[in-house]
């Protein structure tokens, strides 16, 4: 997603000895929603394997403050029996009877009702209209859904909604049926079999118009825009078609069946939802001038929704893959000096931000909405793009493709990744993945050079000037006075590091980084 607007807490689902319990595999969110109020009733049946012999389970549900929104379950089955059960901070706490013993696959029904705090946005769209959308990141699922609200635990999904008629409905997954039931209603129901973390389990109703503006291989893809501005609509998500087109040759096959572009009320400027993103209101303007956005979120699709990161520590393997995907799209389109243009500018924001906060990317704060930051998106992106500037082109293509296919519907971690590249160079990375993800900063350098005429020797100093030495290879490119130029590639290793070149005549000039290759701040001075 993109761009962040308050704070929300960290949430668990582990016992208390730090082990997880169970696993879901499938939810079945049977829902009522009606224009006459906010309150929604909703039949939650969770399907789950128990890790360990275990007898009191939690589920995440907001419940309801004093005098405030949340939701209060009124039953919890297990195999047509009742359990008791209780609401305890934030969590619906049940006993299973003595059925749940280590690897015993069982299936709860969770009934409840309650108008939603957050998680579940109803409001007027800017047409005045009455909409409902779901907007679930970090861990604002359990706003509106009993579930195991971590990244960690994914599952297959299908939401089956009852809604006023008007309404058209979209979701996860493949939309199954679809049919008025009398009394002024629709049924709706969407099946997604592939397993999804609940930060992106939604749907989104609204007086919608859509369209398929294309097909990539099989899978369709489509436009939701609300009905009032669906010339604009159409026209400015039709452009995500060659986008997909171009992730899918450039990763692998898509791995929904479908995807929907959808104009909604999510907080954030993009919220990649699998299968049906969801957009800011504004993103519909006509001037089909959302690229980099659609494409951000397009490339979470293959990474934060079907690779997910294991904890949101981690989450720069969605954000930073989605950022530099992007790039990777922009400069097949617009050329390589475009990227180096981009990469700089990013670059430039990444030094500022290392100024402001010492953070290393990988950040183990509580507050995830402080993780949507430089570090996660622009810095992610440059350390993917420093690993490609090492390996080469297509070496750092083939280990991305094949990052994805061994953790597709899984969960990963950034020593997952280094592992991967680690098989294809056939060389350790420590060094690497350390210094970039969990030292804060970056290199800071002092170059001094000088030109002996009697011995044609140039003479280059590199100084380390940050508190943490880092190792990396630095190319800087000799400019003669004729204005030609020889890169030469240094390996630096050391806090000072003196390197002595033959070369015939006084040059006019050094320039580090020429290809801007390198995450690094620092000044040249000539002696
Ligand atoms: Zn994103």
């Amino acid at each position: 997603m993109k761009l962040l607007l308050s704070f929300f807490f960290a949430m668990v689902a582990y016992n208390c000895s730090g082990q997880r319990i169970l696993d879901v595999t499938h939810y079945n969110f049977d829902l009522e929603l009606s224009d006459r109020s906010d309150s929604i009733k909703g039949k939650a049946g969770i399907s789950f394997t128990c890790l360990a012999d275990t007898q009191r389970i939690s589920i995440d549900l907001r419940q309801p403050t004093k005098g405030g929104n949340g939701f209060t379950v009124s039953s919890v089955i297990l195999d047509k029996k009742s359990l008791s059960f209780t609401q305890s901070d934030d969590k619906v706490i049940f006993d299973l009877a003595g059925a749940g013993k280590n690897g015993a696959a069982l299936i709860v029904t969770i009934s409840y009702s309650g108008i939603p705090a957050d998680g579940l946005i109803i409001s007027k769209n800017m047409f005045g209209k009455r909409s409902f959308f779901a907007d679930n990141w970090p861990n604002r699922a359990m706003q509106w859904i009993p579930c195991v609200d971590s990244p960690s635990d994914k599952a297959a999904v299908d939401f089956i909604v009852t809604a006023p008629e008007h309404y058209k409905v979209i979701s996860n997954g493949l939309m199954i049926e679809d049919q008025l039931i009398g009394g002024g209603k629709r049924r709706t129901h969407y099946k997604e079999e592939v397993p999804l973390p609940t930060k992106i389990m939604v749907i989104g109703l609204a007086d919608f118009a859509t369209e398929q503006s294309g097909k990539v291989g099989p899978v369709p893809v489509s436009s939701w825009v609300y009905a009032e501005n669906k010339k604009d609509g159409f026209k400015d998500y039709a452009i995500a078609v060659p986008i997909l087109q171009w992730l899918k040759d450039y990763i692998g096959q898509f791995p929904y069946k479908k995807l929907a572009h959808v104009q909604s009320k999510t907080i954030y400027g993009g919220m990649e939802n699998a299968g049906a993103i969801f957009y800011a209101e504004n993103t519909v303007n006509g001037l089909a001038d959302n690229e980099a956005l659609i494409a951000h979120e397009t490339a979470h699709q293959y990474f934060g929704d079907m690779v997910t990161e294991i904890n949101f520590s981690h989450v720069w393997l969605s954000e930073g893959f989605a950022s530099y995907m992007t790039q990777l799209f922009l400069e097949s389109k617009y050329g390589a000096d475009s990227l180096a243009k981009r990469m700089a500018t990013d670059r430039q924001s990444i030094i500022s931000f290392s100024r402001q906060k010492k953070l290393p990317v990988i950040d183990t704060v509580s507050q995830y909405m402080a993780l949507l930051n430089t570090n996660s998106y622009q810095k992610g992106s440059w350390i993917l793009h420093m690993l490609r500037r090492e390996t080469g082109d297509s070496v750092f293509r083939q280990t991305i493709r094949d990052y994805y296919r061994t953790y597709a519907g899984k969960n990963a971690s950034s020593a997952d990744l280094q592992k991967m590249f680690e098989q294809s160079i056939k060389h350790p990375m420590d060094t690497f993945f350390h210094q970039w993800l969990r030292v804060p900063g970056q290199p800071d350098l002092e170059i001094r050079w000088s030109y002996n005429a009697e011995s044609s020797l140039l003479q280059i100093t590199v100084k380390q000037q940050q508190p943490d030495l880092f190792v990396f290879p630095l190319e800087i490119a000799i400019e003669a006075k004729d204005h030609t130029k020889q890169v030469i590639k240094f390996n630096i290793n050391q806090p000072r590091q003196i390197f002595l070149l033959p070369y015939p005549a006084e040059p006019l000039a050094i320039h580090p980084d020429p290809n801007v290759s390198l995450l690094y701040s620092g000044t040249v001075i000539r002696k």
